[in-house]
C-alpha cells in the first residue's frame, strides 16, 4: 500500500513539473491579456530600409527580437499608393480614406482613433514623433481634419483631446498662429506641463505633458541627438502608472524623408535611431508582460533597393526607384502579449482592429 502511494506521488510530481515548465514558455497560447500597446511607425520603412540598418549595424538590430511577423497592404481609398495621412488614418482609425485626409473617412466624417478608444476606456495615451506632432502620422491618432495641411486646426484638436502626453516638434502651430491664440497657455490651463526642450521634458515625472521641442521639426539624426529613444522613455514613464494601461504611438518620421531624398546614409541613420527607440519599448515589455509592441510602417518610400553591402564592415550600397512613395506591402513586427495575432498578410486597417480586439474594451 505504501509503495502504491509513493509511486503515485512520483507520477503526480512529474506531471506538476511538466505543467509548470511548459506554462512558462512564451510561445504557449496562454499569453497575458493586453493592457499596454506601443505602436511604433517607421514612416516610409520597407524591408530594404530595415535591412540597410541591419547591414550598417554589422548584422544585428534590436528589431530582430520580434516574435511574429506579418505584412500589411497599404493602398488608400483613392490611390494604389498611399500618403502618410491616409496611411496613418488606416492604422489609427481602421478605415481606408483618401490621401491627405486625417482621422476622417471618405465622406469627411471623424472616425474614432485607437488612441481615443483607449482614452475613453480610462487608459493613459501618448504620441511621440521625430517631426511636428501636427504632421500627418501623429495627427491621425488625435485629430480629425479634411486636409493634412490644416496644422493649426490639428493643433486645436490636440488641445481639445484627452491625450496624456505628446512629444515632438510643431510649436509654431501652437504659439505663432494666424488667429493669434496662444495654445501653450491654453494647454497649461488644461493641466498640461509644457516643455520646450528635452531637458524640460525629462524633468516631468508625472501628470500631463505637452513637449514641443522644435518650432517645426526636430533635426535629422544625429543632429537631434537621442531625441526619439529619450522621448519614448519619457512618454512610457508618464503613461505606465495607470492601472488600466496605456496606448502609445511612436513615429520615426524621418525614415520617409531619407527615402524622398534618396539619401542612403540618412535612411540608415534614421533606421538605427528608430531601432534604439524599439529597444526602449522591448525592455518595457520584458518588465511588463501585459505589453504588446508593434513595429510597422504606413508605406515604403523611395523604392529603395540594396545593390551591395558587407555585413562585416557595415557598408551598404543602395539605389532608389523613385523620390515618392511606393505601393509594396510593409512589414509588421510584433513582440509581447498578443503578438501572434500579427502573423500573416492583411490590410493596414486590420492593425487597428486587432489592437481594439486585444484590448477587449467594453463597448
Ligand atoms: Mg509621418
Ligand atoms: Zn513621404
Amino acid at each position: 500500500m505504501k509503495r502504491i502511494h509513493f509511486s503515485f506521488f512520483i507520477i503526480l510530481s512529474f506531471f506538476l513539473v511538466q505543467c509548470t515548465s511548459s506554462g512558462s514558455h512564451p510561445e504557449q497560447s496562454q499569453t497575458p491579456p493586453v493592457q499596454n500597446v506601443i505602436l511604433m511607425i517607421g514612416d516610409g520603412m520597407g524591408v530594404s530600409q530595415v535591412y540597410a540598418g541591419l547591414t550598417a549595424n554589422k548584422g544585428s538590430l534590436h528589431l530582430e527580437q520580434s516574435e511574429f511577423i506579418g505584412f500589411s497592404q497599404t493602398y488608400s481609398a483613392n490611390s494604389y499608393i498611399t500618403d502618410s495621412a491616409a496611411g496613418g488614418t488606416a492604422l489609427a482609425c481602421g478605415v481606408k480614406t483618401n490621401n491627405g485626409a486625417v482621422g476622417v473617412d471618405t465622406a469627411g466624417n471623424a472616425v474614432k482613433s485607437i488612441l481615443e478608444h483607449a482614452a475613453e476606456n480610462g487608459l493613459s495615451t501618448g504620441v511621440v514623433a521625430s517631426c511636428a506632432v501636427t504632421h500627418a502620422t501623429p495627427a491621425s491618432f488625435v485629430a480629425h481634419q479634411l486636409k493634412r495641411g490644416m496644422q493649426e486646426e490639428i493643433a486645436v484638436d490636440f488641445l481639445n483631446s484627452d491625450i496624456t502626453v505628446f512629444i515632438g516638434g510643431g510649436r509654431k502651430y501652437f504659439d505663432a498662429r494666424t488667429d493669434n491664440e496662444n495654445l501653450l497657455e491654453q494647454l497649461e490651463e488644461k493641466g498640461f506641463q509644457v516643455a520646450l526642450d528635452m531637458d524640460d521634458v525629462k524633468e516631468v515625472t508625472s501628470g500631463k505633458l505637452a513637449g514641443l521641442v522644435a518650432e517645426e521639426h526636430p533635426a535629422t539624426y544625429p543632429e537631434r541627438g537621442e531625441f526619439l529613444p529619450e522621448s519614448t522613455q519619457a512618454a512610457i514613464n508618464l503613461l505606465k502608472d495607470n492601472g488600466k494601461g496605456f496606448f502609445l504611438m511612436v513615429e520615426a518620421s524621418q525614415i520617409d524623408w531619407a527615402g524622398h531624398a534618396n539619401n542612403k546614409d540618412a535612411s540608415v541613420n534614421e533606421m538605427l535611431d528608430f531601432d534604439r527607440a524599439i529597444k526602449i519599448a522591448f525592455d518595457f515589455a520584458d518588465q511588463n508582460p501585459n505589453t504588446l509592441v508593434i513595429i510597422t510602417a504606413d508605406h515604403e518610400t523611395g523604392g529603395m533597393a540594396l545593390t551591395g553591402g558587407d555585413l562585416a564592415s557595415g557598408e551598404v550600397e543602395a539605389t532608389y526607384a523613385t523620390t515618392g512613395h511606393t505601393s509594396v506591402m510593409v512589414p509588421v513586427f510584433a513582440y509581447g502579449a498578443g503578438a501572434i495575432e500579427f502573423a500573416g498578410i492583411y490590410e493596414n486597417t486590420d492593425i487597428f482592429s486587432k489592437i481594439l480586439t486585444l484590448y477587449d474594451f467594453a463597448e
